[in-house]
């Protein structure tokens, strides 16, 4: 676990911290990696035992039960987790969306009423995609109307992550006056989920992303997040702040796989020598390592940069985007490292080049966050 890349400057992180979250990695997560990925299963039970550990409300205020820690802690928990298994580390992405959320726009009321029971251990659901909306989610098909003293919801969204377990959905629908977002509960009546044809991924398998169905599902007036019609700006705060935490849990996937094509190559003998040898494989090794530092600076920055709001969707893209990048090359060179063995189904790196490939799309696409640093670059432009 003490891998070389994961030396690197990890500021604003508290000593002991991230000790703690790689213990328990390596007692509860690795064991079960390889059968979480297999079986895509939701691990529940770790995540409760994750909330006891601290971990699902690090970053939220004491007053609702968090640990009021800098975000850099967050990012932390999700790149350590992320080492030993994605698939539960994204399970604390989208909990981490919800409470986002709910603490950066949620009233008064909504907040006591939701934000404690997360580090009691509440699981949750980020619902933006729909059928015919991914990356564009100006204008959507699900709706919401104002009927009494309440909203009632309708319509359908795609794939969403957690959505086997969650018991809470925050959920984006369209108003009168554009896209807005609401807090569901999942025993709401009308309410219900079912895995669509489409629903299993490759990479990123925590259990099957789900479809969710509301049918008339009545909802208080104040389970409107924030102000009506602001939803897509809402939703694209929140993305930087889950993009930041993928951006992690991509370094973490290639630190895993660095840690074990190099063990692998420490202990390999070919043509009378140990494969860590050839200079081949050495630079191979040193040109991840660059990599895999410089995407743990860049990720590390965005927790920073999230601290302190500054210029938060330039360093949370280009984060994402260049540690989910960095981690796909280095799973993929990390299986020709190991030669036949890297290609093996027992052996890690499949699950380690699914998920990091995965992470290219979810969570905001690599052309979608090139998107947003384009135009910081064309802005930039017409101020030199
Ligand atoms: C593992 C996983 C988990 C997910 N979990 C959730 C979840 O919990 N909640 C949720 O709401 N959604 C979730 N999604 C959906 C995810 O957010 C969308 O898949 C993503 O936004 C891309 O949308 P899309 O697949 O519909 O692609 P599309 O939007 O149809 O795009 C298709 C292609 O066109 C590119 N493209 C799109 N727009 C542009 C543009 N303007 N410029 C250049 N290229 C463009 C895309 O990058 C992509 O390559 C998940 C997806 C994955 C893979």
């Amino acid at each position: 676990m003490e891998g070389l890349p994961n030396t690197v400057w990890q500021p604003a992180v508290e000593a002991g911290f991230v000790d703690e979250v790689r213990r328990f990695v390596k007692q509860r997560i690795v064991p079960l990696a390889n059968e979480i990925d297999a079986k895509d299963l939701y691990p529940a039970e770790i995540v409760r035992d994750l909330a006891k550990l601290g971990c699902n409300a690090i970053s939220l205020p004491k007053k609702f039960g968090g640990r009021e820690l800098g975000y850099a802690h967050s990012v932390a928990a999700c790149e350590e987790i992320g080492y030993g298994s994605a698939a539960v580390a994204i399970c604390l992405i989208t909990i981490f969306q919800a409470q986002t959320m709910l603490n950066t726009f949620g009233s008064e009321s909504l907040k006591q009423q939701y934000l404690p029971q997360f580090a009691r251990g509440l699981i949750a659901s980020y619902a933006l995609t729909e059928a015919s909306h991914g990356s564009d989610i100006r204008k959507l098909e699900t709706k919401a109307r104002r009927e009494g003293d309440g909203w009632v919801l309708n319509g359908e969204k795609s794939f969403i992550t957690s959505g086997s377990r969650a018991e809470l959905f925050v959920i984006l629908a369209q108003t009168d006056v554009g896209v807005s977002v609401f807090v569901v509960p999942r025993e709401s009546a009308g309410v219900s989920t079912y895995i669509g044809e489409n629903s299993a991924t490759f990479g990123l398998r925590n259990g099957p992303h789900v479809n969710v169905r509301l049918q008339d599902v009545r909802l208080p007036l104040d389970h409107l997040v924030g102000q009506e019609g602001k939803g897509v700006r809402q939703a694209v705060t929140t993305l930087d702040y889950s993009r930041t935490l993928a951006a992690g849990i991509s370094v973490g996937i290639a630190r895993a796989a660095f840690d074990a094509a190099l063990v692998f190559a420490r202990d390999r003998t070919a043509f009378d020598q140990k494969v860590v040898n050839f200079q081949g494989i050495q630079w191979y090794f040193a040109d991840m390592l660059a990599k895999i530092d410089a995407a743990r600076l860049l990720v590390y920055e965005a927790a920073r940069a999230l601290d302190n709001h500054d210029d938060v969707i330039r360093r949370a893209s280009a984060a994402k985007l260049f540690a989910s990048e960095v981690a796909t090359e280095v799973a993929a060179r990390c299986v020709q490292i190991c030669g036949a063995y890297g290609t093996m189904v027992n052996a890690p790196f499949g699950r380690f080049m699914r998920d990091a490939k995965t992470y290219e799309i979810g969570g905001g696409s690599s052309e979608v966050l090139k998107n947003a640093l384009a135009k910081r670059v064309v802005n930039y432009a017409a101020e030199l």
